[in-house]
């Protein structure tokens, strides 16, 4: 600190709250910025600073980088870390490295209990195209058990639009519809933070950051309120609830198919 004499009490002192950034001016009149971090104030550029930590990513954007959590990759012959909910067991086919909703059966939930977190999901609207609207193909990726990016056949499949694939089922409209053919697989990567609330009130809205087949669909849109289905022209509002919740995915009575699913945590 001998070289560093503040010029003053705090001369050119910026404090930007939150952001928190300090500005100093040495007496050899040298300008220095820092940054506030979790690990306490840091210069700009400073080479000390601590690097994030190194992850190895997978080869390709379908596999789980070294940190992440895998939910299902295909490699067991049942559902392990799954849940048809209240401890009884998963009812879901798998095979073939896959698994399968399968009508009647009810959702499928993570034991494990998330709250935000990066997700990749990647799945598949069946091959044989039966139905219409909202009947083809329809599942669901629901965060924390109940907030839902649908899961459709949309390819050449009419629908209101904040019910097609990759909408916020009921709140948000995709950017695009980058949905693929019945029967090719397809990928959602999510990026959400959860709502928090104080009592029955939402001081801060949950935000979806969703990619579809790799293109952006939500650019870090918050929601409004729910996402459940509260008849033709209503939808769900907030209700306050935990920290953490499964991951679920939706039975909607198609065979849609999932594979190779895995989460990172997220701070809040
Ligand atoms: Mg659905």
């Amino acid at each position: 600190m001998d070289r560093i004499v503040l010029v003053g009490v705090f001369v050119g002192l910026v404090a930007i709250i939150g952001g928190c950034a300090a500005e100093q001016t040495t007496e050899e009149g040298e300008k220095l910025m820092y940054v506030e971090t979790d690990s306490g104030p840091w210069l700009v550029h400073d080479i000390n600073r601590p690097a994030p930590p190194v992850v190895a990513p997978g080869s390709a954007s379908t596999e789980a980088p070294s940190d992440a959590i895998v939910l299902f990759d295909g490699t067991e012959t049942y559902l392990s870390k799954w849940t048809a909910g209240n401890e009884r067991p998963a009812k879901w086919v798998v095979r073939d490295g896959y698994m399968e909703a399968v009508k009647g059966s009810g959702p499928v939930k993570t034991k494990q209990q998330f709250g935000s977190c990066q997700l990749h999901v990647e799945f598949a609207t069946p091959a044989r195209v039966t139905g219409s609207g909202q009947g083809r193909g329809n599942s669901g990726v629901f965060l924390q058990g109940i907030y839902e990016v649908q899961v459709l056949d949309s390819y050449k499949n009419k629908t209101y639009p904040d019910g097609q694939c990759a909408a916020l089922y009921g709140r948000a409209v995709p950017l695009v519809n980058a949905c693929g053919k019945p029967d090719e697989w397809q990928s959602y990567d999510i990026i959400y933070h959860r709502p928090i609330f104080e009592g029955t009130k939402v001081v801060r809205k949950a935000t979806f950051t969703v990619l579809h087949n790799g293109v952006l669909v939500h650019d870090h849109v918050e929601l409004e309120g729910g996402t459940g289905w509260q008849g033709p022209h209503v939808i769900s509002a907030y209700e306050p609830h935990g920290d953490k919740g499964p991951i679920m995915l939706q039975d909607h009575g198609n065979p849609v198919r999932y594979r190779n699913i895995w989460i990172r945590k997220l701070k809040d």
